[in-house]
Protein backbone atom coordinates (compact mmCIF):
# COMPACT_ATOMS: atom_id res chain seq x y z
CA UNK A 1 0.00 0.00 0.00
CA UNK A 2 1.27 3.45 -0.68
CA UNK A 3 2.81 5.54 2.01
CA UNK A 4 1.24 9.20 1.65
CA UNK A 5 4.38 11.99 2.46
CA UNK A 6 3.17 12.24 6.28
CA UNK A 7 4.63 16.14 6.40
CA UNK A 8 1.60 17.44 4.35
CA UNK A 9 -0.70 16.06 7.21
CA UNK A 10 1.20 18.65 9.81
CA UNK A 11 0.00 21.62 7.99
CA UNK A 12 -2.64 23.30 9.09
CA UNK A 13 -5.48 24.16 6.67
CA UNK A 14 -4.82 27.26 5.05
CA UNK A 15 -5.83 29.54 7.72
CA UNK A 16 -5.12 32.97 7.07
CA UNK A 17 -7.18 33.57 3.54
CA UNK A 18 -9.78 31.07 3.55
CA UNK A 19 -10.68 32.69 6.99
CA UNK A 20 -10.36 36.49 5.60
CA UNK A 21 -12.92 35.11 2.45
CA UNK A 22 -15.32 33.39 5.38
CA UNK A 23 -15.52 36.71 7.02
CA UNK A 24 -16.14 38.90 4.13
CA UNK A 25 -18.90 36.61 2.65
CA UNK A 26 -20.69 36.28 6.08
CA UNK A 27 -20.03 39.92 5.96
CA UNK A 28 -21.56 40.50 2.33
CA UNK A 29 -24.40 37.92 3.25
CA UNK A 30 -25.55 40.58 5.93
CA UNK A 31 -25.84 43.71 3.11
CA UNK A 32 -23.34 45.96 3.99
CA UNK A 33 -24.04 49.80 3.31
CA UNK A 34 -21.14 50.45 0.93
CA UNK A 35 -19.45 48.55 -1.60
CA UNK A 36 -16.76 46.30 0.03
CA UNK A 37 -12.93 47.68 -1.13
CA UNK A 38 -10.32 44.99 -1.07
CA UNK A 39 -7.14 46.02 0.27
CA UNK A 40 -6.00 42.48 1.49
CA UNK A 41 -4.43 39.93 -1.16
CA UNK A 42 -1.06 41.09 -2.56
CA UNK A 43 -2.00 40.93 -6.54
CA UNK A 44 -1.55 43.69 -8.88
CA UNK A 45 -4.69 45.26 -10.45
CA UNK A 46 -2.96 47.24 -13.44
CA UNK A 47 -2.58 45.46 -16.73
CA UNK A 48 0.57 44.24 -18.23
CA UNK A 49 2.08 47.36 -20.01
CA UNK A 50 1.90 47.80 -24.04
CA UNK A 51 5.38 46.96 -24.57
CA UNK A 52 5.24 43.60 -23.13
CA UNK A 53 1.63 42.98 -25.06
CA UNK A 54 3.64 44.05 -28.07
CA UNK A 55 6.11 41.30 -27.46
CA UNK A 56 3.43 38.75 -26.46
CA UNK A 57 1.79 39.37 -29.87
CA UNK A 58 5.04 39.29 -31.70
CA UNK A 59 6.22 35.99 -30.14
CA UNK A 60 2.58 34.22 -30.67
CA UNK A 61 3.46 34.73 -34.35
CA UNK A 62 6.23 33.42 -34.50
CA UNK A 63 5.00 30.17 -32.84
CA UNK A 64 2.68 29.97 -36.05
CA UNK A 65 5.36 29.90 -38.58
CA UNK A 66 6.94 26.61 -39.11
CA UNK A 67 10.68 28.43 -39.20
CA UNK A 68 10.21 30.72 -35.80
CA UNK A 69 7.99 27.93 -34.24
CA UNK A 70 9.70 27.27 -30.89
CA UNK A 71 9.41 23.38 -28.82
CA UNK A 72 11.90 22.62 -26.13
CA UNK A 73 14.35 25.09 -25.31
CA UNK A 74 17.96 23.27 -25.04
CA UNK A 75 18.08 24.78 -21.29
CA UNK A 76 15.47 25.06 -18.75
CA UNK A 77 17.00 28.01 -17.50
CA UNK A 78 15.68 30.37 -20.54
CA UNK A 79 17.22 31.81 -22.89
CA UNK A 80 20.46 34.08 -23.88
CA UNK A 81 18.27 36.69 -24.93
CA UNK A 82 16.46 37.25 -21.27
CA UNK A 83 19.03 35.66 -19.25
CA UNK A 84 21.66 38.69 -20.70
CA UNK A 85 18.65 41.50 -20.49
CA UNK A 86 18.63 40.43 -16.67
CA UNK A 87 22.45 40.21 -16.11
CA UNK A 88 22.56 43.68 -17.87
CA UNK A 89 19.99 45.88 -16.35
CA UNK A 90 19.36 44.21 -13.11
CA UNK A 91 23.29 43.41 -12.00
CA UNK A 92 25.49 45.44 -14.43
CA UNK A 93 23.45 48.70 -14.14
CA UNK A 94 24.23 48.40 -10.44
CA UNK A 95 27.86 47.42 -10.27
CA UNK A 96 27.41 43.98 -9.45
CA UNK A 97 28.79 41.31 -11.18
CA UNK A 98 26.48 37.93 -11.66
CA UNK A 99 26.78 36.32 -15.31
CA UNK A 100 24.00 35.26 -17.12
CA UNK A 101 24.82 31.53 -16.50
CA UNK A 102 24.70 32.17 -13.06
CA UNK A 103 20.83 33.18 -13.86
CA UNK A 104 18.14 30.55 -14.07
CA UNK A 105 14.63 31.55 -15.53
CA UNK A 106 11.64 30.11 -14.19
CA UNK A 107 7.85 30.46 -14.06
CA UNK A 108 8.18 32.52 -10.66
CA UNK A 109 9.37 33.24 -7.49
CA UNK A 110 6.89 31.16 -5.65
CA UNK A 111 8.05 27.37 -7.38
CA UNK A 112 11.76 28.55 -6.89
CA UNK A 113 11.78 29.60 -2.96
CA UNK A 114 9.59 26.37 -2.69
CA UNK A 115 11.55 24.27 -5.18
CA UNK A 116 15.11 25.14 -3.64
CA UNK A 117 15.20 22.76 -0.76
CA UNK A 118 15.22 20.74 -2.97
CA UNK A 119 19.19 20.97 -3.31
CA UNK A 120 19.83 20.95 0.65
CA UNK A 121 19.62 17.75 2.77
CA UNK A 122 16.43 17.26 5.40
CA UNK A 123 18.87 17.69 7.82
CA UNK A 124 19.27 21.59 8.21
CA UNK A 125 18.37 23.91 10.25
CA UNK A 126 16.18 26.50 9.19
CA UNK A 127 15.22 29.88 9.99
CA UNK A 128 12.78 31.79 8.96
CA UNK A 129 11.37 35.83 10.37
CA UNK A 130 8.13 36.01 12.42
CA UNK A 131 6.01 37.57 10.45
CA UNK A 132 6.96 35.90 7.29
CA UNK A 133 5.80 34.64 3.78
CA UNK A 134 4.23 31.74 4.64
CA UNK A 135 5.77 29.85 0.89
CA UNK A 136 9.27 29.21 3.32
CA UNK A 137 7.42 27.45 6.10
CA UNK A 138 4.96 25.78 4.67
CA UNK A 139 7.52 24.34 1.99
CA UNK A 140 9.79 23.07 5.04
CA UNK A 141 7.30 21.45 6.83
CA UNK A 142 6.74 19.50 3.31
CA UNK A 143 10.09 18.69 2.76
CA UNK A 144 10.23 17.39 6.73
CA UNK A 145 12.47 20.34 8.07
CA UNK A 146 9.76 21.87 9.98
CA UNK A 147 9.03 19.13 13.03
CA UNK A 148 6.22 19.27 14.54
CA UNK A 149 3.55 22.67 15.45
CA UNK A 150 3.35 24.01 18.79
CA UNK A 151 0.32 25.55 20.39
CA UNK A 152 2.00 28.93 19.99
CA UNK A 153 1.69 28.53 16.45
CA UNK A 154 5.83 27.81 15.83
CA UNK A 155 6.91 24.87 14.22
CA UNK A 156 9.58 23.19 16.90
CA UNK A 157 12.85 22.17 14.74
CA UNK A 158 12.45 26.17 13.12
CA UNK A 159 14.92 29.30 14.26
CA UNK A 160 12.22 31.86 14.25
CA UNK A 161 13.62 35.75 13.72
CA UNK A 162 10.91 38.08 15.35
CA UNK A 163 10.84 41.51 13.35
CA UNK A 164 9.38 43.94 15.49
CA UNK A 165 9.06 47.59 15.92
CA UNK A 166 11.84 47.25 18.30
CA UNK A 167 14.47 46.09 15.88
CA UNK A 168 12.86 47.84 13.11
CA UNK A 169 11.55 44.91 11.44
CA UNK A 170 14.76 43.36 10.82
CA UNK A 171 16.05 40.63 12.10
CA UNK A 172 18.70 40.13 14.78
CA UNK A 173 20.98 36.90 14.92
CA UNK A 174 19.63 34.20 16.63
CA UNK A 175 21.32 31.84 19.42
CA UNK A 176 21.12 29.07 17.58
CA UNK A 177 23.18 28.85 14.29
CA UNK A 178 21.05 28.13 11.47
CA UNK A 179 22.21 26.81 7.71
CA UNK A 180 19.50 27.86 5.68
CA UNK A 181 18.36 31.71 6.43
CA UNK A 182 14.96 33.22 4.59
CA UNK A 183 15.41 36.76 4.15
CA UNK A 184 12.63 39.20 2.34
CA UNK A 185 13.48 42.93 1.60
CA UNK A 186 11.82 44.93 0.54
CA UNK A 187 9.29 42.80 3.10
CA UNK A 188 6.19 40.62 2.72
CA UNK A 189 4.75 41.89 5.22
CA UNK A 190 6.12 44.49 6.75
CA UNK A 191 7.16 46.74 4.08
CA UNK A 192 10.53 46.93 5.88
CA UNK A 193 13.41 47.21 3.12
CA UNK A 194 17.16 46.29 4.73
CA UNK A 195 19.91 48.54 4.64
CA UNK A 196 23.08 47.84 3.56
CA UNK A 197 24.75 47.59 7.12
CA UNK A 198 22.01 45.62 8.34
CA UNK A 199 22.42 43.20 5.22
CA UNK A 200 26.03 43.28 5.73
CA UNK A 201 25.73 41.40 9.25
CA UNK A 202 24.35 38.63 8.02
CA UNK A 203 26.07 37.73 4.89
CA UNK A 204 29.11 37.76 7.16
CA UNK A 205 27.61 35.56 9.50
CA UNK A 206 26.74 33.01 7.22
CA UNK A 207 29.75 33.05 5.40
CA UNK A 208 31.27 32.81 8.80
CA UNK A 209 29.16 29.51 9.28
CA UNK A 210 28.97 28.46 5.75
CA UNK A 211 25.39 29.04 6.14
CA UNK A 212 23.50 30.27 2.72
CA UNK A 213 20.71 33.03 2.75
CA UNK A 214 17.54 32.76 0.16
CA UNK A 215 17.19 36.70 -0.25
CA UNK A 216 13.62 37.04 -2.13
CA UNK A 217 13.59 40.26 -3.64
CA UNK A 218 10.36 40.02 -5.16
CA UNK A 219 9.88 43.70 -4.42
CA UNK A 220 13.12 45.46 -5.60
CA UNK A 221 10.89 47.47 -8.20
CA UNK A 222 9.78 49.64 -5.36
CA UNK A 223 12.75 50.80 -3.79
CA UNK A 224 12.69 54.67 -4.00
CA UNK A 225 15.64 55.54 -1.65
CA UNK A 226 18.73 55.13 -3.37
CA UNK A 227 20.60 53.76 -0.32
CA UNK A 228 18.87 51.24 -0.19
CA UNK A 229 19.99 47.65 -2.12
CA UNK A 230 18.23 45.57 -4.89
CA UNK A 231 20.58 43.15 -4.72
CA UNK A 232 21.75 41.08 -2.02
CA UNK A 233 24.60 41.29 -4.06
CA UNK A 234 24.85 45.05 -3.64
CA UNK A 235 26.40 43.30 -0.29
CA UNK A 236 30.50 42.45 -0.83
CA UNK A 237 30.36 38.91 0.40
CA UNK A 238 27.00 37.47 -0.65
CA UNK A 239 28.59 35.79 -3.65
CA UNK A 240 29.69 32.70 -1.84
CA UNK A 241 26.95 32.73 0.20
CA UNK A 242 23.24 34.58 -0.94
CA UNK A 243 20.89 33.05 -3.74
CA UNK A 244 18.52 35.43 -4.91
CA UNK A 245 14.90 35.17 -6.46
CA UNK A 246 13.62 37.70 -8.63
CA UNK A 247 10.10 37.71 -10.18
CA UNK A 248 8.12 39.54 -12.93
CA UNK A 249 5.03 39.78 -10.92
CA UNK A 250 5.21 42.73 -9.18
CA UNK A 251 7.75 44.49 -11.20
CA UNK A 252 5.64 44.38 -14.62
CA UNK A 253 2.42 42.53 -13.28
CA UNK A 254 3.14 38.89 -14.33
CA UNK A 255 0.67 37.87 -11.43
CA UNK A 256 -0.84 35.71 -13.96
CA UNK A 257 1.73 35.39 -17.01
CA UNK A 258 4.00 33.41 -14.62
CA UNK A 259 8.08 34.70 -15.02
CA UNK A 260 10.64 35.23 -12.38
CA UNK A 261 14.32 33.72 -12.49
CA UNK A 262 16.67 32.47 -9.47
CA UNK A 263 20.39 33.89 -8.91
CA UNK A 264 23.18 31.18 -7.76
CA UNK A 265 27.06 32.59 -8.06
CA UNK A 266 28.98 30.52 -9.11
CA UNK A 267 31.15 30.90 -5.95
CA UNK A 268 28.45 29.48 -3.91
CA UNK A 269 30.00 26.77 -3.19
CA UNK A 270 28.89 24.15 -0.25
CA UNK A 271 30.13 20.33 0.13
CA UNK A 272 32.39 21.13 -2.47
CA UNK A 273 30.13 21.36 -4.63
CA UNK A 274 28.49 24.62 -6.67
CA UNK A 275 25.30 25.11 -5.62
CA UNK A 276 24.41 26.64 -8.96
CA UNK A 277 25.29 23.05 -10.66
CA UNK A 278 22.76 21.43 -8.49
CA UNK A 279 19.94 23.60 -8.91
CA UNK A 280 20.45 23.59 -12.97
CA UNK A 281 20.63 19.63 -12.57
CA UNK A 282 16.81 19.67 -10.49
CA UNK A 283 15.10 22.18 -13.14
CA UNK A 284 16.74 20.30 -16.10
CA UNK A 285 15.03 17.19 -14.27
CA UNK A 286 11.73 18.78 -13.00
CA UNK A 287 11.09 21.77 -15.18
CA UNK A 288 11.41 22.01 -19.26
CA UNK A 289 11.60 25.75 -19.28
CA UNK A 290 9.45 28.70 -18.77
CA UNK A 291 7.41 29.28 -22.25
CA UNK A 292 9.47 31.59 -25.03
CA UNK A 293 6.43 33.92 -25.54
CA UNK A 294 6.28 34.66 -21.49
CA UNK A 295 10.33 35.14 -22.07
CA UNK A 296 10.14 37.05 -24.84
CA UNK A 297 7.30 39.14 -22.38
CA UNK A 298 9.81 39.24 -20.05
CA UNK A 299 12.45 40.61 -22.28
CA UNK A 300 10.31 43.38 -23.29
CA UNK A 301 10.04 44.64 -19.51
CA UNK A 302 14.14 45.99 -20.40
CA UNK A 303 13.23 47.91 -23.22
CA UNK A 304 13.43 51.54 -23.10
CA UNK A 305 9.52 51.82 -23.50
CA UNK A 306 8.96 48.55 -21.00
CA UNK A 307 10.74 50.25 -18.53
CA UNK A 308 9.15 53.62 -18.73
CA UNK A 309 5.67 52.26 -18.87
CA UNK A 310 6.56 49.70 -15.45
CA UNK A 311 8.01 52.09 -13.86
CA UNK A 312 4.65 54.83 -14.14
CA UNK A 313 2.85 51.89 -12.86
CA UNK A 314 5.13 50.77 -10.12
CA UNK A 315 4.87 54.79 -9.17
CA UNK A 316 1.33 54.28 -9.08
CA UNK A 317 0.86 51.47 -7.06
CA UNK A 318 3.35 53.56 -4.66
CA UNK A 319 1.55 56.93 -4.65
CA UNK A 320 -1.42 54.34 -3.37
CA UNK A 321 0.88 53.48 -0.38
CA UNK A 322 1.22 57.26 0.42
CA UNK A 323 -2.02 57.71 0.32
CA UNK A 324 -2.53 54.82 2.75
CA UNK A 325 0.17 55.54 4.99
CA UNK A 326 -0.62 59.40 4.99
CA UNK A 327 -4.33 58.85 5.44
CA UNK A 328 -3.66 56.32 8.45
CA UNK A 329 -1.51 58.87 10.26
CA UNK A 330 -4.14 60.91 10.24
CA UNK A 331 -6.48 58.85 11.84
CA UNK A 332 -3.81 58.58 14.33
CA UNK A 333 -2.76 55.04 13.84
CA UNK A 334 0.97 54.51 13.68
CA UNK A 335 2.45 52.85 10.35
CA UNK A 336 5.64 50.97 8.60
CA UNK A 337 6.44 50.45 5.40
CA UNK A 338 4.73 52.22 2.10
CA UNK A 339 8.32 53.82 1.25
CA UNK A 340 10.12 51.10 -0.38
CA UNK A 341 7.67 48.71 -0.81
CA UNK A 342 4.08 48.13 -1.56
CA UNK A 343 2.24 47.14 1.78
CA UNK A 344 1.56 49.19 4.68
CA UNK A 345 2.31 47.56 7.91
CA UNK A 346 -0.52 49.37 10.39
CA UNK A 347 -0.26 49.28 14.15
CA UNK A 348 -4.13 48.53 15.58
CA UNK A 349 -5.62 51.22 17.90
CA UNK A 350 -5.11 50.30 21.82
CA UNK A 351 -3.10 46.91 21.12
CA UNK A 352 -6.44 46.01 19.96
CA UNK A 353 -6.16 42.10 18.57
CA UNK A 354 -5.21 42.13 14.83
CA UNK A 355 -8.05 39.77 13.73
CA UNK A 356 -10.59 42.32 15.86
CA UNK A 357 -9.01 45.49 13.88
CA UNK A 358 -9.59 43.61 10.64
CA UNK A 359 -13.41 42.50 11.30
CA UNK A 360 -13.76 46.69 12.68
CA UNK A 361 -12.41 48.04 9.79
CA UNK A 362 -14.98 45.36 7.73
CA UNK A 363 -17.56 46.15 9.67
CA UNK A 364 -16.97 49.79 9.50
CA UNK A 365 -15.58 51.05 6.37
CA UNK A 366 -16.84 48.02 4.37
CA UNK A 367 -12.69 47.63 3.82
CA UNK A 368 -10.74 44.24 3.37
CA UNK A 369 -7.31 43.62 4.79
CA UNK A 370 -5.13 40.93 6.26
CA UNK A 371 -4.54 40.75 9.75
CA UNK A 372 -0.48 40.57 10.99
CA UNK A 373 -1.18 37.98 13.18
CA UNK A 374 -1.50 35.37 10.19
CA UNK A 375 1.67 35.89 8.88
CA UNK A 376 3.18 34.73 12.84
CA UNK A 377 2.94 35.45 15.92
CA UNK A 378 4.75 38.88 16.17
CA UNK A 379 2.40 39.82 13.27
CA UNK A 380 -0.50 40.16 15.98
CA UNK A 381 -1.29 43.85 16.90
CA UNK A 382 -0.70 44.95 12.94
CA UNK A 383 -2.70 44.43 9.49
CA UNK A 384 -1.33 44.67 6.29
CA UNK A 385 -2.73 46.88 3.62
CA UNK A 386 -1.55 46.67 0.25
CA UNK A 387 -0.93 49.42 -2.59
CA UNK A 388 -1.87 47.17 -5.41
CA UNK A 389 -5.66 48.79 -5.62
CA UNK A 390 -7.08 50.68 -7.71
CA UNK A 391 -6.36 54.29 -6.85
CA UNK A 392 -9.98 55.63 -6.42
CA UNK A 393 -11.28 52.84 -4.62
CA UNK A 394 -8.15 52.74 -2.54
CA UNK A 395 -8.82 56.52 -1.96
CA UNK A 396 -12.37 55.96 -1.05
CA UNK A 397 -10.99 53.10 1.44
CA UNK A 398 -8.72 55.73 2.84
CA UNK A 399 -11.42 58.16 3.50
CA UNK A 400 -13.82 55.80 5.22
CA UNK A 401 -11.07 54.49 7.38
CA UNK A 402 -10.32 58.06 8.55
CA UNK A 403 -13.85 58.41 8.95
CA UNK A 404 -14.71 55.66 11.86
CA UNK A 405 -11.62 55.87 13.63
C1 LIG B 1 4.43 37.93 -4.68
C2 LIG B 1 5.63 37.36 -4.04
C3 LIG B 1 6.53 36.59 -4.77
C4 LIG B 1 6.36 36.40 -6.26
O1 LIG B 1 5.84 35.20 -6.57
P1 LIG B 1 5.65 34.76 -8.07
O2 LIG B 1 5.55 33.27 -7.96
O3 LIG B 1 6.86 35.17 -8.85
O4 LIG B 1 4.39 35.38 -8.58
C5 LIG B 1 7.66 36.09 -4.14
N1 LIG B 1 7.90 36.36 -2.86
C6 LIG B 1 7.08 37.12 -2.13
C7 LIG B 1 7.42 37.43 -0.72
C8 LIG B 1 5.91 37.62 -2.68
O5 LIG B 1 5.09 38.36 -1.94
Amino acid sequence: MVKINDNFTKLPGGYLFPEISRRVKAFMAENPPKPIIRLGIGDVTQPLCPAVIEALHKATDEMAVKETFRGYSDDSCGYDFLRNAIADHDYKSRGVSISAEEICVSDGAKSDCGNIGDIFSVNNVVAVCDPVYPVYVDTNVMAGRAGTLGPDGRWSDLVYLPCTEANGFFPELPNKTPDIIYICSPNNPTGAAATKEQLKVWVDYANEHQSVILYDSAYEAYVTDPSIPRSIYEIPGAETCAIEFRSFSKTAGFTGTRCGYTVIPSALVRGGVMLRSLWTRRQNTKYNGTPYIVQRAAEAVYSPEGQRQTKETIAYYLNNAKVIREGFQKAGITCYGGVNAPYIWAKTPDNMPSWDFFDLLLKKACVVTTPGAGFGPSGEGFIRVTAFGDAEATKEAVARIVDVL
